[in-house]
């Protein structure tokens, strides 16, 4: 039974959701979907990288050993066992973490917009790196924080610039390791005068960390949340060493801390895929990701010398890139007055794309930047791809 006379709703949006913006990225990767285009733009990590036969048995097994548990609703903070193998993996001699401190996320993007809404109030001053992670912003934004921009160099995020301007702040949203966008690490000695700046100023600080492990060469840095585990919330994704279709990620934070988010949690979604997460946890506990990760690191370096080879080789002079050890992307600086936006438009009329770097600026954006990923796009690409960019560049010399 249908009414008479059917009306459509005239929507009034909250005054929160009217300054909701989409991501300049998802509305990019709309236009690259196109198989002809040479896109740079994604942030996506390599599908060849997957370990699908893997996950496919892991699901399977759970499904015909665990099948009742794993259908049905499951705890907020997320599946004991899988919790317990993430504490241990994150302990080191002198720093315990516990399952307690753990909350599993629905990839880690919930988990930044779990700690937005218990952190933030309108108006709080948060610090964030320049440039920093656009999805983070936007997850923040929502809140209506007042964004505080701190400097960094080719070292990462300057220590000194949190102490000028941390005072009273609600937060500092760091990532240490091969940043997105800029691919830049945060030195050894500067990470210790951070822990110890944002520890003085009592100012909690978030380390978002999903491209640690795709270091190419040696170990892994330390970790920000091993040097002060009650003033750290650490970050964690299965989403570049596993897959991001599972969508998941974790937590580790002080427990009181995590009660709330936990509060948070169960208002936004109950908790995590209780399947998904039982078989994630069948993938790694026997030791997966120990081989499972070089094979990524190797590939992902590979890539990145190709695209710094082709750069070096076809960008003119005057234009300067990261060099990251690590992660999937390359930041560009081009000469100040040439706009990357226009060059994004000339380059799409070309097939190739790439992200302006204007959005990861919380404010004062250098609108002569840009970022350049190179996991997903074969070597004749990159180069066929970089060469043309290249000449795009030159002729607005
Ligand atoms: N933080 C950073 C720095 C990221 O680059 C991403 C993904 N692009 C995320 C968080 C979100 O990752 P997830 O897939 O775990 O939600």
């Amino acid at each position: 039974m249908k009414l008479e006379n059917p009306t459509p709703i005239d929507w009034k949006f909250s005054v929160r959701a009217e300054q909701l913006q989409s991501s300049v990225i998802r509305e990019i990767l709309k236009v690259t979907q196109r198989p002809e285009v040479i896109s740079f733009a994604g942030g996506l990590p390599s599908p060849e990288t997957f370990p699908v036969e893997r996950m496919r048995a892991a699901f399977d097994k759970v499904l015909s050993e665990n099948g009742k548990t794993a259908l049905q609703y499951g705890p907020t903070d997320g599946y004991t066992p899988l919790r317990a193998f993430i504490a241990d993996s994150l302990s080191t001699s002198d720093s315990q973490i516990l399952p307690e401190q753990i909350m599993m996320v629905s990839g880690s993007q919930q988990g930044l917009d779990l700690l937005g809404k218990v952190l933030i109030d309108e108006g709080s001053n948060i610090m964030v790196e320049t440039p920093s992670y656009l999805g983070a912003l936007q997850a923040f934004s929502v809140y209506q924080p007042k964004f505080v921009s701190i400097e960094m160099d080719e070292h990462g995020l300057i220590p000194a610039s949190v102490a000028a301007k941390g005072e009273g702040a609600r937060l500092l949203y760091a990532l240490p390791n091969f940043q997105n966008p800029t691919g830049r690490t945060l030195s050894v000695e500067r990470r210790y005068e951070l822990v110890e700046t944002c520890a003085r100023l009592r100012v909690p600080l978030i380390e978002d960390n999903p491209y640690g492990d795709l270091c190419y060469r040696g170990e892994p840095l330390p970790k920000l949340l091993n040097m002060n585990p009650g003033g750290v919330i650490y970050m964690g994704s299965f989403s570049k060493v596993l897959t991001p279709g599972i969508r998941l990620g974790y937590i580790v934070a002080p427990i009181p801390l995590i009660r709330k988010l936990e509060q948070a949690k169960q208002a936004a979604d109950l908790h995590t895929s209780t399947l998904t997460q039982m078989a994630v946890y069948e993938v790694i506990k026997d030791g997966f990701l120990s081989e499972h990760i070089p094979t990524i690191r190797s590939f992902y370096s590979g890539q990145c010398d190709v695209m710094l080879a082709a750069m070096k080789k076809y960008f003119p002079e005057s234009v300067s890139w990261t060099r990251p050890e690590g992660g999937m992307f390359i930041w560009v600086t081009l000469p100040k007055h040439i706009d990357s936006k226009q060059l994004l438009d000339a380059a799409l009329a070309e097939n190739v794309a790439f992200v302006p770097g204007a959005p990861f600026y919380a404010d004062n954006p250098e609108t002569n930047t840009l970022r350049l990923s190179f996991v997903t796009v074969s070597p004749e690409r990159i180069n066929e791809g970089i060469q043309k960019l290249g000449r795009l560049i030159q002729a607005r010399m």
